[in-house]
């Protein structure tokens, strides 16, 4: 079974972030035209995360044509929790395999390659490297990876 893609409604916005970094493709919807929303979803086969009650009932997605899940809190972390829990994601399986910020896959890059590119402190300390091919920022498994980690565990539990 294909991992599900989402397209996150600006109202849930930091529900993309998290996703990333479970692994899992989900792009950010900044318009503010449903319509754009919708055909997006549709074309591209993402699952909708919105606040926003009018989309959910549009007919293409109360025929079941195109799924869409309402987010019941505004608090971010009970968002997450939510679309975990309803959707049954695997939060363990890839994580930090995609760019927080663009989405896109990381790509392992071996520890002299990065030399100039990370500080000196981490170079020294942190091992497993990767890349991302859009905007080349590098990510290493430090203490910040550490405390995501932790809270991914978290949600899961909750
Ligand atoms: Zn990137």
């Amino acid at each position: 079974m294909n991992k599900p893609g989402f397209i996150v409604d600006n109202n849930v916005g930091k529900l993309a972030k998290w996703l990333r970094m479970m692994g899992y493709d989900a792009v950010f919807f900044g318009g503010s035209d449903d319509a754009y929303l919708v055909a997006e979803a549709l074309a591209e086969g993402r699952i909708i995360l919105t606040r926003d009650t009018h989309i959910m009932e549009r007919g293409v997605i109360t025929s079941g044509r195109l799924k869409a899940l309402l987010i019941n809190s505004d608090k971010p972390e009970s968002q997450i929790r939510q679309v975990i829990n309803t959707l049954n994601l695997d939060c363990r399986s890839r994580p930090f395999t995609l760019c927080l910020e663009c989405n896109q896959p990381l790509v392992e890059r071996a520890k002299d390659e990065v030399k100039d590119r990370v500080p000196p402190y981490v170079f020294q300390t942190q091992n497993q490297y990767m890349e991302c091919p859009a905007c080349r920022r590098i990510y290493w498994r430090g203490t910040h990876w550490q405390a995501m980690n932790k809270k991914i565990e978290r949600f899961r539990q909750g």
